[in-house]
């Protein structure tokens, strides 16, 4: 979705090392910061993330 991008909420997101969303982001913007998760500037809005995060943490926004 051109214009959007995905953010994590942090109350969702387990933090766990076997992250799905963070191993196929063809942007490699999902960052791992000592566990704490985010999405930095690179993410190109294809929502790939949203659908394999097993615990619906990430979400798209303007
Ligand atoms: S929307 Fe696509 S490019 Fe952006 S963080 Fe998710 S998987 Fe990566």
């Amino acid at each position: 979705m051109p214009g959007s991008r995905a953010i994590i909420d942090g109350d969702k997101c387990r933090q766990e090392a076997d992250c799905p969303p963070m191993e196929n982001c063809p942007a490699n913007a999902i960052i791992n910061d000592e566990g704490f998760r985010y999405v930095d500037n690179s993410c190109r809005g294809c929502k790939k993330c949203v659908i394999l995060c097993p615990y619906r943490a990430i979400i798209m926004v303007k």
